[in-house]
């Protein structure tokens, strides 16, 4: 977080990029790999989603999420920030992969509730396009949020992690008003986050209107916009579904014609993102973008290059880490 501060105070725009873990073991190389590539734009922290059974043929899912976070960190040595959910744990778990973490080398978490509708687990498994939600029963429930787990790692590990937190551009679905949730937010802001990272969203005066709100009530943290670039037409409304999102009627208007046309979506959802994003840099209302990847490489890269974001070797915005001043070796 003090690199990100610095970089807004030298008003130096960056990009950082989300990836979840990849479905099976086999898959890991390919996968750094590709993560290794993205990073070498200078990404300045590239993030790994929190996921119970994203390999099904790991018994102990939970910690897929940690080992492909340590492993991003070793072996492509950018900073990652691992997410992390509590509602489905106890406090003492959520200790105990926090704890994990920290062995693992890791310094940044992006501290979340997680989503759970009461008896059940609900957890998205992602693998290229293909994202489904499956469910199981709990064994102890609880009704722990992101603030929670923010005051915990504060009073256990103090200044040890940065903490990153969730904000809604339109309200989180269950906040009981858009209000009460920037007031909930400005909670985990005060509680100890150092930066805030935004639910997906369509139009840049969305977000616009979020930041201006925000610091009105007296967010001063850093916030930076998730930009989930369009990637296909299927891919968009599922995932808008599942963030409870609409899609606006003029960009499902402008797909429509083109929605069985892979790449005419790609391209159109591409120029879109240059567009919105270019917006939220120039008026100074993003300091920075962050990309949800979807584990893909394509229009990523076009899209940063496009920016002026992607840094050419040698001129990278911080050099990589010495990969064996790491505690752990994979
Ligand atoms: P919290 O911030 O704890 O609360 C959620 C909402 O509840 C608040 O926004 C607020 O509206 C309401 N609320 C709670 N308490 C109060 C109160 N006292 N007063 C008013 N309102 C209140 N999910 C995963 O499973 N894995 C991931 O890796 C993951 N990554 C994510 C990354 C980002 C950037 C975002 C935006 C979401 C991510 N999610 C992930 C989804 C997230 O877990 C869900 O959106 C979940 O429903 C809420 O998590 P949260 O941390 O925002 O919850």
């Amino acid at each position: 977080h003090e690199r990100i501060e610095r970089l807004i105070e030298e008003k130096t725009p960056f990009f950082s990029l989300e990836f979840f873990p990849p479905r099976f073991v086999n898959g890991v190389p390919n996968f750094l790999e590709r993560v290794e590539r993205l990073s070498e734009g200078g990404s300045v922290f590239v993030d790994m989603t929190w996921h119970m059974g994203s390999d099904p043929a790991n018994i102990d899912k939970v910690t897929s999420s940690s080992s492909i976070a340590a492993s991003m960190l070793d072996y492509c040595g950018v900073d990652t920030m691992l997410h992390m959910t509590c509602v489905q744990y106890n406090k003492a778990d959520t200790l105990k992969h926090l704890e994990q973490a920290k062995a693992m080398g890791l310094r940044s978490i992006l501290a979340l509730r997680g989503d759970l509708p009461p008896g059940v687990c609900c957890g998205i498994v992602s693998n290229s396009f293909f994202i489904f939600m499956f469910q199981t029963e709990l064994e102890d429930t609880n009704q722990f949020r992101a603030l929670d787990m923010i005051r915990w790692i504060r009073e256990e590990y103090g200044d040890y992690f940065s903490i990153g937190c969730a904000g809604y551009p339109l309200g989180h679905p269950q906040a009981p008003s858009y209000k009460a949730d920037l007031q909930y937010l400005k909670a985990k802001c005060d509680a100890g986050a150092n930066f805030v990272i935004t639910q997906l969203f369509f139009e840049p005066e969305t977000f616009e209107k979020f930041v201006a709100d925000c610091r009105e009530i007296g967010i001063t943290k850093p916030i930076i916009p998730g930009i989930m670039p369009i990637m296909g037409y299927e891919s968009i409304k599922r995932i808008a579904k599942l963030s409870q999102l609409e899609i606006p009627e003029h960009i499902l208007e402008d797909l429509e014609p083109i929605k069985h046309d892979d790449d005419a979506v790609q391209k159109y959802g591409t120029e879109r993102c240059i567009e919105m994003c270019r917006r939220l840099l120039d008026n100074g209302s993003a300091p920075s973008i962050h990309l949800y990847t979807m584990n893909r490489e394509g229009s990523i890269r076009e899209i940063l290059k496009a920016l002026g974001l992607w840094k050419l070797e040698g001129d990278r915005v911080f050099p990589w880490k010495n990969r064996s001043q790491h505690p752990i070796r994979c």
